[in-house]
Formats: C-alpha cells, structure tokens, sequence
C-alpha cells in the first residue's frame, strides 16, 4: 500500500458528513490513498468482503451522496498530481481542486474552457455531477471537456476509458455519480487563457426580461460566460440580474455589447482572469464568518426547459418569503444550450434552450427548517418533471429507485447494463441511493 488505511475517530468523523450537513453516515475506514493501484486493491478487498465503497473529493455533496454506512471512504484528496503537456492538455489525478488545476495551466497561458462557480471542488466530484457554469454556451458541461479517464472499476480493476476505449465505461462514468467506477485521473482540454475579464452585472426589470436576454445572448454567443440570478425579495418584490463577461474586453466594447440590452442599471468591472473565476471566494468567507457555511444546506438543482422557465420560476418565487430559504439563500438562472451538452449526463430537458435553476438554500435561525426545505425539494422535483423539466442531481431530494428511472430516461437502459458489466455486486457509492 502505498497510502493509508485510517480508522482513527477524527477521520471517520470527516468522511460521516458532508456540506449539507443532513445526512451523517460513519464509514468503517478511510482510505488515503498513495497510488490509483491503493484504490484497486482496496476495492477488490471490499468486493472480496461484500463492503461498500464510495469515492470522496471535497465533500460539497449536500446529502450524504459520497458517504458510506460502515464501509469504505476513499479520500481523493492524496492524488493530487497535476501535469500541463505541450498539447494542450492537462493530466490530473482525480483528488485536485480546480483552483489548483486553473493555478498551473495559468503559468502556461492556459485554462480549461468550462468551470462551475466555486473552484474548490475537486475534478472527480465535479466530473461525476457535471460540472455546469456560465461557459456552458460555448465550451458545454465539464464532461464535456474530458478527453480520457483513468479509473477503478467496482471490480477493482484499474484501467481507462475514452470516446474510443470503452466508449461505455467513458459515457457511464462522466456524469455518472460513481455508480459504475471511482475516477483517479482525468485528462482534460484546455484553451489559451484570457489575460482579464470585463464583466457587466445588468439588472433586468423582470423575469420575463431576463430570460428572454439571456436566450438571445447566448444563441448569439455574444458573451464568454453568461449567468443569472434572482434575489431575495424586498417590499418591491424580487430582482433579477444578468451577469455576462467579454474575455480581454475594454471599454470600447460596451456599447457593442450591452448598448441593446433592456436593463435598469449596470455595472462594470475589470477583472484578472483568476480573480474573475474565483470571485465568490469572498463570499464564501462571509458566509463562513457568519457560521451560515456549516448550517444544512437543502440545496434544490433543476434544468427547466425554455417554454417553461417564466412560469415554474415566477411561481415558485411567488411561495418564497423573505428568509424562508436562508440567510445566505441564492437563487440561479443559468441559460444552457442543450446542443453544446454531447455527453449523455447530466441529463439535459428535450429542448434546444434550458435554464439551470438552483435555489440554495440554508437552514438559517429564523428560516424554515431543514426538514421542510427538503420536503419543499421534493414538491420542486415532481413540478418540474411536470413540464419536462431534469433534476440536476447535486442537491437534496429524497428519490426511490423509480424516480432515478424517470430520471436517466431513454439513457437508463445503457446506464444500467453499464452499472451491471463494470459494478456487477453492486458495491460503488450507495448514498446516491440510484440502484
Ligand atoms: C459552494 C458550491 C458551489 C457549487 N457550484 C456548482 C456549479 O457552479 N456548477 C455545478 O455543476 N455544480 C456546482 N456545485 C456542485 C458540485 O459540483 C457537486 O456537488 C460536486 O460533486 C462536488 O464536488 P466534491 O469534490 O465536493 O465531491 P463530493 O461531494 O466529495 O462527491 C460527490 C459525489 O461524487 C462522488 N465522487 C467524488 N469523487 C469521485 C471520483 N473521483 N470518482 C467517482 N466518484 C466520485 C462521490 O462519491 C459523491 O457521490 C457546487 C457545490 C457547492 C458546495
């Protein structure tokens, strides 16, 4: 072995929670390992015994999806190597943040083109989800990106998969919430990186403003990076801004590109590009020194088809009062362009436009409690398959067996015969709760 095996209180303790804080699951042992060859061996030890295993990066899951009741937690954070090669690619083992991937491609003048919004994710957490951000217009999800994966199977076998070597394994695994392998290392895409980002924060004067905007500029492909969010409700009522950056843009750009814009007011910043890519960093801080950071988190995650964004939206918002979902409460509306999404997951709605619409929630003093949000979450969920609408499954819904049916759809079929060929005992990251 050339990690370790840990069973020590504190680490068990780490690996029994997770950023949602509602789901608490001790694991029988921790694995850090040293080497991809420490994750195979200690798979097929767990296979041999009938244990469960699950893979774990940051922990960011809100509900309990990388932990483990008496099995075994494999702690990604020890591989953490990180190579940028001379063709465009970065090599990364599964453990490493992508603030420290974008840090080392920088120094070459490089980036991946896709990113979610916090950078302390790791690359295996985000790649297993989706990885879904405001690039998304042009460059697609994170998975989208992936040239080849290293991984464990559940079988304990270690090997790689790509478009062309195990086309099955590749698309069961990208997006594939762990249920068919652990990632160890992913070889990634990655474009000349923008020296600074301009960056207008335009308040739209409704919802039906700000969708409408945001479908045109990123058909067009106006921007770089295009996003949304509503906020909290005031005496007015809730507000609505678009926030949309031009790569190495200059003031000679703004009439260009905002002069035809229908907004209230607007904002303008010149950011360096890791600043601009970090820029919630010091939020998070905020919401650390508020203690809002370690209360649950009942997180709710949709992908809402074009035709219906307006009206699930404006009624939903219509059923949150001020603070009911938390102090530190954020609601997104990000256009997605279905097409630009080749990989079969995330699963995307049935239309050529969809919106990612999150409400992220925090059980605040004062707001309503952990157990009504979730209970909210899952109201949220039937409403929006109702209209055709996808779960982003990040959050917290509580789902049986028959819901993760509905959800994977037309690709349920592959994706179960993909679980059954590479996890045939089923041992791979149960607190999804899919199989
Ligand atoms: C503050 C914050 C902001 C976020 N912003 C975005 C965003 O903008 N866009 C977006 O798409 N998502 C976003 N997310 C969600 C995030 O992408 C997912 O929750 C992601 O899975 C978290 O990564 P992690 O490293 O913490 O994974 P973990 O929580 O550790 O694991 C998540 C799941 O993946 C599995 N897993 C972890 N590593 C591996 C691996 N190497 N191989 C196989 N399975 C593995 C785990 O078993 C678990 O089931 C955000 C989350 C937070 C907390």
């Amino acid at each position: 072995m050339d990690g370790e095996l840990c069973f020590d209180a504190g680490s068990l303790e780490a690996a029994s929670t997770d950023f949602g804080g509602l789901v608490r699951q001790p694991p029988a042992a921790v694995l850090r390992p040293g080497s991809a060859e420490d994750v195979a061996a200690m798979v097929r030890h767990c296979r041999a015994r009938g244990m469960k295993v699950a893979g774990r990066g940051q922990g960011h899951s809100t509900n309990g999806q990388a932990q483990v009741a008496s099995g075994l937690v494999v702690d990604l954070g020890t591989l953490d190597s990180v190579e940028i090669r001379d063709d465009d690619t970065a090599v990364v083992q599964s453990g490493v943040r992508w603030s420290t991937l974008v840090r080392a491609s920088l120094a070459r003048g490089l980036t991946p083109p896709a990113f979610t919004d916090y950078l302390e994710l790791s690359i295996g957490g985000t790649l297993s989800a989706g990885g879904l951000g405001g690039q998304i217009g042009h460059h697609g999800t994170q998975v989208d990106n992936v040239i080849e994966l290293q991984v464990v199977t559940g079988e304990g076998e270690l090997t790689t998969c790509s478009p062309t070597v195990r086309p099955d394994l590749f698309r069961a695994v990208l997006g594939g919430l762990g249920q068919c392998a652990i990632i160890t290392r992913a070889t990634l895409a990655l474009v000349p990186a923008p020296r600074s980002v301009r960056l207008y924060t335009l308040a739209a004067p409704s919802l039906a403003a700000l969708t409408a905007q945001q479908a045109r500029l990123i058909r067009e492909g106006r921007f770089d990076y295009l996003v949304g969010q509503a906020h909290t409700p005031s005496p007015e009522g809730w507000s609505y801004m678009i926030e949309a950056a031009a790569y190495d843009g200059t003031a000679a750009d703004d009439a260009r590109l905002t002069g035809d814009l229908d907004h209230t007011a607007v904002e303008v910043q010149d950011l360096p590009y890791f600043d601009f890519l970090n820029r919630i960093a010091p939020m998070v801080e905020v919401f650390e020194s508020m203690g809002e950071w370690r209360r649950p988190h009942p997180w709710f995650d949709s992908l809402l088809p074009a035709s219906a964004v307006n009206s699930v939206v404006s009624e939903t918002l219509a059923t949150l009062k001020g603070g009911s979902i938390g102090a530190s409460a954020v609601v997104l509306l990000y256009p997605v362009l279905t097409a630009k999404c080749a990989t079969p997951l995330p699963v995307m709605p049935d239309e050529e436009l969809a919106y990612l619409f999150s409400l992220l929630k925090t059980a605040s003093p004062g707001a309503d409690s952990a157990e009504e949000m979730v209970a909210a979450n899952r109201r949220q969920y039937d409403a929006t398959l109702a209209v055709g609408g996808r779960w982003y499954p990040i959050g917290s819904v509580p789902l049986t067996t028959d819901d993760w049916v509905r959800h994977f759809g037309s690709f349920w079929d592959e994706f179960k015969a993909a679980r059954h060929r590479y996890d045939p005992d089923g041992i791979l990251t149960p607190g999804q709760r899919v199989f």
